[in-house]
């Protein structure tokens, strides 16, 4: 039922966007917050009745609710998304109030949520979702978050919030499926049964010790970072069988990957239309997710949704802002990844090394208030592997902690002369032009937007709150 409330905080949330708009601003924090002001819990009225598939974690939030998002609507089931990247409570509330009629009831049936793992436990109570997927839990900006157990915690805090909500973890990852331990939720598991690439003990690690009893873990094999076939030889935590799982790679390439997977007991083959090890994860937490979502909106609401939908997506889904993003720059391909923290920049880095052609890397660090202060994770991503790439013909490096990052490549192995320093995105943009290889441009978020910013500007691309 809305009241004055709800009605004064839906119009002053639409005119704070308005306005912003207005003035080409693309804010999408202040409008929640305006919101909330009039009505502390509008984001529970806009939401209700609302079936919701909310996604947490370090990595890979965004590309997994994309692909949800994806099948979603392609299976005739329009949904709402917070797709501008505004996670926390503030901007999830801004996305449903502003997409609400003017007396606070929901336009959409559906929406996939993208929500910071600080922020799990204000915005879960109020959305009741069907499904939480977690994603992975990896040590990142360090300055916002403190630890990873710290970052586990408020996670299984916004997790015990709903406890009707069924629970969708990465088995490969101990920190994240640890949460089960706790909770009384139902859980499904997803991850990869099968190793990838090389094996290496020595790669960066952000859980090598049992977290229930603080004994080193054996692996079975390993995936990526912490990431693999886990085991307690203590106490006995290990890997939990996954309910949906890959079970084979069969290729990858810039343009995507073929995986099987194993899904509802039979083999089921798969094509993921975004590359990269780290997409090959997203798409199983999508089609875990998906799954379990079809299953209770048949049994809960009797509404059937095709769950097979999800595959079809994951064969088309367009890649998000920044992540995996393609570009065509006077005829110049080149494509964005973005990195935040040491497991997903060495995992993307571990991407490039194994495509074999020749390529220039665009890397560029920033240290603002979104990217974290500190940088000095720079030092546990895994640059050594690019040195004895024998297909990198030349890096550019730019950003306001550039010279820190030219450090680090040097630090890395990498022959000064093929690493160039340049004073802003616009010169970077210029030699970008110029290339005669494809280039892969590895921002961190706020040298993303301005990269992207300019690339976007010179190839007419649209800019992310449109
Ligand atoms: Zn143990």
């Amino acid at each position: 039922m809305s009241t004055i409330r709800t009605i004064a905080a839906v119009a002053a949330c639409k005119a704070a966007r308005g306005i912003l708009r207005m003035l080409h601003r693309g804010g999408t924090a202040l409008p929640g917050k305006v919101a909330m002001k009039f009505d502390k819990e509008v984001l529970r009225t806009v939401s209700r009745g609302m079936k919701i598939i909310v996604v947490t974690g370090t990595n890979g939030k965004t590309t997994t609710c994309r692909m949800l998002e994806h099948a979603l609507t392609r299976s005739g089931f329009p949904c709402l998304a917070n797709k501008s990247g505004a996670n926390l409570l503030s901007g999830v509330t801004a996305e449903f109030v502003c997409s609400a009629d003017w007396r606070g009831r929901p336009k959409t049936e559906y929406a996939v949520v993208e929500c910071d793992e600080g922020a799990l436990k204000q915005v879960v109570p109020l959305l009741a979702p069907e499904v939480i997927t977690v994603t992975n839990l990896f040590r990142d900006q360090l300055d916002r978050y403190g630890e990873v157990t710290h970052t586990l915690n408020a996670v299984k805090s916004g997790v015990e919030a709903s406890p009707q909500t069924a629970l969708c973890l990465n088995a490969d990852c101990s920190l994240t499926s640890s949460i089960a331990l706790d909770v009384p939720n139902p859980v499904f598991y997803y991850g990869l049964d099968v190793p990838v690439g090389e094996q290496k003990e020595t790669e960066i690690s952000d859980a090598r010790h049992c977290i229930r009893c603080g004994t080193a873990y054996e692996y079975r094999y390993y995936t990526y970072a912490h990431l693999g076939g886990f085991c307690c030889p203590n106490c006995g935590y290990s890997r939990h069988d996954a309910d949906v799982s890959v079970t084979q790679i069969n290729s990858v390439s810039p343009a995507g990957s073929e995986v099987r997977m194993k899904w509802r007991g039979s083999k089921k083959d798969a094509a993921i239309s975004l590359p990269a090890v780290f997409n090959i994860y997203n798409a199983a937490a999508a089609v875990c997710a998906f799954t379990v979502f079809s299953d209770r909106l048949k049994e809960r609401h009797g509404i059937t949704l095709p769950a097979e939908s999800i595959f079809d997506a994951l064969s088309d889904v367009e890649s998000s802002f920044g992540r995996m993003e393609n570009f065509d720059l006077d005829g110049v391909p080149v494509q964005m990844i973005l990195v935040k923290n040491p497991a997903g920049c060495s995992q993307s880095i571990s991407y490039l090394t194994q495509l074999k052609q020749d390529y220039m890397l665009a890397a560029c660090l920033n240290d603002r208030t979104a990217d974290g202060h500190d940088i000095s994770w720079i030092w546990d991503a895994d640059y050594e592997k690019l040195s004895e790439d024998p297909y990198l013909k030349q890096i550019l490096v730019c950003g306001d902690r550039a010279e820190d990052l030219q450090l680090r490549l040097k630090y890395a192995g990498i022959p000064e002369e093929r690493i160039e320093l340049l004073p802003d995105f616009a010169s970077m943009l210029g030699k970008i032009r110029t290339s005669n290889l494809p280039v892969f441009a590895m921002p961190n978020y706020t040298s993303m937007l301005e990269l992207r910013g300019l690339l976007s500007q010179a190839t007419g691309k649209k800019a992310f709150w449109k």
